[in-house]
């Protein structure tokens, strides 16, 4: 990782505990209230910080290109997830402390004739269930993506919402004028962050949208699709990064999608994702049109080569879809000349479905690289590799010497051939550390 980013990664997780830890600093520094026991405080303390970490849920879900560039889409999104979980428990904490406290309190469970201050903290909790439990079981529930990305958005605003409501209204720990203005700057926080990622962000989107010129069949039901920037300005990525793309609808809409960009990242002028047929957007990618407008939010993610410049070798591990941001990082290698050497292992069910294969034989000349096929049930004939890939056939092609600080590893694929390959490279002797991988499951 380049040093930039692991100053500005230490310095955002600093600010993150600041952020999250100063409400419970606020309440302890704050004059004592000394008739309040302190069983009550620590209740409090936890809800606070349970609270300032869904107030910054918005920003680490809001795509803020400072925020993802040292640690990566992937990760910043999987933070959200169990830091989610982890507020969920520390506001759940709060209620049941109270309740220990003193039983009384258990009859404020009755939401028709709690005080207004409760009924407005009892339904954040209420929110705040649903909200984390949908998010951990959407799949199992077989709730659409797109449904439930509507939902999770507006629900975590209401809960959020009525949860501060509760603070002020409650009153107790805002008393001071500049406790109050504490929890007033969380809000403008939270309400600046919606405000830029439903208004402000879109409208930047909407400016600059980009024109379909092309669109390809590909081996393996895929369908690659060229566009350009209206503004005629350069497109600027790291090799293997994505972007989210728009189609047929406005960026206000939220149904955006995220896509490795599959062309080389020397091609300034146009960008190319290509996109296999997996579910309802990704099945009517074929019926776009050229001249057809689509908004493109990007280049985020972490998983490029170009964030390892010092490395002498490259294996980089296809499977299937996987092979798009692969295929980027070819493309822009050859296209720059680089001649280190390369190890690809390309996993795939059939051999027909291949893509890019005639492309990859052309590459070969153009790049110093070994290309390896990995064919799960392979034609009759079939000379190569078959089944899975697993840490024998990767011993077979790696030397011992491609172990070593100097060689890089890049994964992509399904998730189930991701997690056996990590186990392989683990096996045949790679550190975890040269490992990157890039999951195409945010949720
Ligand atoms: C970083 C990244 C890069 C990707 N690159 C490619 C690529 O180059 N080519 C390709 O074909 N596919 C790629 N995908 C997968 C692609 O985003 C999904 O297949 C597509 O969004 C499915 O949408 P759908 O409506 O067709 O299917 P759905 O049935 O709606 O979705 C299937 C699954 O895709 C995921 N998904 C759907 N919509 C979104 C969304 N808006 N945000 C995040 N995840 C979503 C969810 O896990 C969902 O369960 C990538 C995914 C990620 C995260």
């Amino acid at each position: 990782m380049k040093t930039k980013n692991l100053l500005s990664g230490i310095l955002l997780a600093a600010l993150y505990a600041i952020l999250i830890l100063t409400p419970v600093l606020v309440l302890l520094l704050g004059p004592k209230l000394t008739s309040r026991p302190s069983l009550l405080d620590l209740s409090v303390s936890l809800a606070f910080v349970g609270l300032a970490i869904m107030a910054l849920q918005f920003v680490n879900s809001g795509r803020l290109k400072f925020l993802n560039a040292p640690f990566g889409t992937d990760l910043v999104y999987h933070f959200h997830r169990q830091i989610g979980i982890a507020a969920f428990l520390l506001v759940f904490a709060h209620p049941i402390l109270l309740f220990i406290l003193d039983s009384r309190y258990l009859r404020y469970l009755n939401i028709f004739t709690a005080p207004l201050a409760v009924k407005f903290g009892l339904l954040a909790v209420l929110l705040l269930v649903a909200v984390v439990w949908v998010a951990e079981y959407r799949q199992k529930l077989k709730i659409p993506y797109w449904f439930w990305k509507f939902w999770h958005g507006i629900l975590a605003t209401v809960m959020v919402s009525m949860a501060l409501i509760h603070i002020f209204l409650t009153g107790n720990y805002v008393s001071q004028p500049w406790k109050k203005e504490l929890w007033i700057g969380y809000s403008v926080l939270f309400i600046g962050m919606l405000l830029y990622t439903r208004v402000i962000y879109p409208l930047k989107l909407m400016r600059t949208p980009f024109t379909v010129t092309e669109v390809k069949k590909e081996r393996g039901d895929i369908w690659t699709i060229s566009m350009n920037p209206s503004d005629g300005k350069e497109i600027h990525f790291q090799p293997g990064q994505f972007a989210w793309l728009t189609a047929w609808k406005t960026p206000f809409s939220d149904s955006e999608h995220p896509f490795s960009i599959v062309s080389s990242a020397e091609n300034t002028g146009s960008l190319q994702m290509s996109i296999k047929n997996l579910g309802p957007f990704t099945a009517k990618i074929q019926n776009l049109k050229i001249n057809d407008k689509v908004y493109l939010d990007g280049p985020y993610g972490s998983f490029s080569i170009d964030r390892y410049p010092q490395a002498k070798k490259l294996v980089l591990i296809p499977g299937g879809i996987g092979v798009t941001p692969i295929m980027s990082m070819l493309r822009t290698l050859a296209d720059r000349g680089d001649q280190r050497p390369l190890k690809i292992f390309y996993a795939y069910q059939t051999w027909d479905a291949v893509t890019f294969r005639e492309e990859l034989e052309d590459l070969r000349q153009r790049l110093n690289m070994e290309l390896v096929y990995v064919i799960e049930k392979p034609p009759q004939d079939w000379q190569g590799e078959s089944g899975f890939l697993n840490s024998a056939i990767l011993k077979k092609y790696i030397p011992e010497d491609w172990m070593g600080d100097d060689t890089e590893v890049f994964l992509c694929g399904p998730t189930p051939m991701m997690n056996a390959v990590e186990k392989a490279l683990q096996q045949a002797g790679f550190s975890e550390k040269k490992v990157h991988t890039e999951r195409y499951s945010f949720a």
